[in-house]
């Protein structure tokens, strides 16, 4: 495993404005330093108390990304730190998420996860659900949450023009948002593309590529 060569290699097949974010999740602390000593600073997790257990022992500049799904009831732990949170799917977990950041007197970060998969399993809103969201008078209030943009995940599959579908699909939503412009909400990042599919992503117009097993192989 070589993982300055593999992120050399992955970061080469990225567009200028396609960020990568690290999926560390599942690996342990001494991997983690290993990355940190790439000079990689965004890592994503999918499990709040394995990301505060991880942001304990790290040092401070790491740029933290929640990647998995979110109970309201676990945002507090990560409230204190957390740099991004991609996979916000409901309105009440947005109020939860603002009540939190108001206490730690922070504004975090947020994607609204958007189902373009045609997998059952895959949380995430609709398009109409999204746009419901986006316009509604509630959102006015939460001035401690800033949505930065949307994030999928495309059916698990290897039929390439599947992905390409509905990643071209959510691309196309994305830019249909550049247009609502509220105090706290600037669309801007679009994160989608994952260990197999990233370059077709950033390809495709994704700013932020989530890869893990790409990267610890
Ligand atoms: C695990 C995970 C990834 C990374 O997946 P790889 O295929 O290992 O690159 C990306 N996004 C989410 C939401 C994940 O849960």
């Amino acid at each position: 495993m070589n993982i300055q060569k593999n992120i050399i290699n992955i970061k080469n097949a990225l567009s200028n404005s396609c960020k990568l974010i690290v999926v560390t999740k599942t690996k342990p602390i001494e991997v983690l330093e290993n990355v940190y000593a790439t000079s990689e600073r965004a890592f994503g997790e999918n499990r709040v108390q394995e990301l505060v257990e991880k942001y304990e022992k790290l040092p401070k500049d790491i740029q933290w990304h929640l990647i998995g799904h979110l109970q309201s009831n676990k945002v507090k732990y990560i409230a204190p730190f957390i740099s991004c949170i991609h996979s916000v799917e409901s309105m009440n977990l947005l109020e939860e998420i603002n009540k939190q950041a108001l206490k730690n007197n922070r504004i975090i970060e947020c994607l609204l996860q958007i189902y373009i998969a045609k997998e059952e399993t895959k949380f995430g809103l609709s398009e109409t659900e999204a746009l419901e969201i986006l316009n509604s008078e509630k959102i006015n209030l939460l001035k401690n949450i800033k949505i930065i943009g949307l994030m999928g995940m495309a059916t698990n599959t290897n039929d390439i023009s599947i992905v390409k579908n509905e990643f071209s699909r959510l691309k196309t939503f994305f830019d249909s948002f550049h247009s609502i412009k509220k105090e706290n909400i600037e669309i801007k990042e679009l994160s989608m593309g994952m260990s197999n599919d990233y370059a077709l992503a950033s390809d495709l117009g994704s700013t932020m590529v989530r890869v893990g097993s790409a990267i610890f192989t």
